[in-house]
C-alpha cells in the first residue's frame, strides 16, 4: 500500500495555494453574486501564509503539517472560510496524530473527522449550499481513490447551483441565492483537484 509523508502534505497545500491564486478572480466573482466578493482574496491571503509558514518551519509529520496550516488559516483569514477551513485542517491533523506516514484510507478517515468538525462549527449539512456540499462527497470518494474524490467534489460544487442557501452570508439572500454556484464549495473542489494532482506526481 502506498503511504504519504509530511512532504506530500506540504506539496498538497502548496498546490492548493497555486490553484487558489490562479482561480481567485473566479472565486471572488462567485462570492460577488451571493456574498461580499472577498472569497478569492481571503483564500489567496490564507494559503499564501500557509505556504510561507510551512516553508519556514516544515513540520515532521503529516498531522503536524495540517495542524500548523489550519492554525495559520484561522489567524490569517477574517472571513467565515478561515475558521472553517482552519478547523478542517486542524481537526484532520489532530486525528492523524503523529504517524510518520499515512495511507489514503487513513487520510480519508481523518478528513472525515475534519469535515464533521466543520459541520459542527458552522451548523451546515449537505444541501445547505456551502463548502460541506463538496467536502462530504469528496471524503466519501477519497475512500475509493484520489480521482474519485476530485470528481465527487466537483460534482458537489456544481450541485449547489439550484440550491437555496441556508447558512452563511448567502442565506441572507433567500430565494435570490438560487442559480449561483457556492464559492466555498467551489474552493473545496480546488482542494481535492490539487490533492489528485499531487498524488499523480
Ligand atoms: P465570508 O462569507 O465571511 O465573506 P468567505 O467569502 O471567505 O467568507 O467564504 C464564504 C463561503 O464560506 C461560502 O461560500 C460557504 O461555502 C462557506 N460558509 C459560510 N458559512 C458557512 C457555514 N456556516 N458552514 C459551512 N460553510 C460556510
Ligand atoms: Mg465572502
Ligand atoms: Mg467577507
Amino acid at each position: 500500500t502506498q503511504t504519504f509523508d509530511a512532504d506530500f502534505l506540504v506539496r498538497w497545500l502548496a498546490a492548493v495555494a497555486e490553484a487558489v491564486d490562479r482561480e481567485a478572480d473566479r472565486l471572488t466573482e462567485l462570492d460577488s453574486a451571493i456574498g461580499d466578493a472577498d472569497h478569492g482574496a481571503n483564500l489567496r491571503r490564507g494559503f499564501a501564509a500557509v505556504t510561507e509558514t510551512l516553508a519556514k518551519d516544515p513540520p515532521a509529520t503529516p498531522g503536524a503539517v495540517l495542524t500548523a496550516a489550519g492554525r495559520q488559516l484561522i489567524s490569517t483569514v477574517g472571513g467565515a472560510s478561515g475558521p472553517l477551513y482552519g478547523t478542517l485542517l486542524r481537526r484532520t491533523g489532530k486525528t492523524l496524530g503523529d504517524d510518520e506516514r499515512v495511507t489514503r484510507e487513513r487520510l480519508a478517515e481523518a478528513l472525515g473527522s475534519g469535515v464533521a468538525a466543520v459541520s459542527q462549527l458552522g451548523g451546515a449539512q449537505v444541501g445547505d449550499k456551502t463548502m460541506i456540499d463538496a467536502l462530504v462527497p469528496a471524503v466519501e470518494g477519497l475512500r475509493g481513490s484520489f480521482g474519485a474524490a476530485r470528481a465527487a467534489a466537483e460534482e458537489g460544487a456544481l450541485a449547489t447551483v439550484p440550491l437555496r442557501a441556508r447558512k452563511g452570508r448567502a442565506s441572507y439572500l433567500g430565494e435570490r441565492s438560487v442559480g449561483h454556484q457556492d464559492p466555498g464549495a467551489t474552493s473545496s473542489a480546488l482542494l481535492f483537484a490539487a490533492l489528485d494532482e499531487i498524488a499523480r506526481t
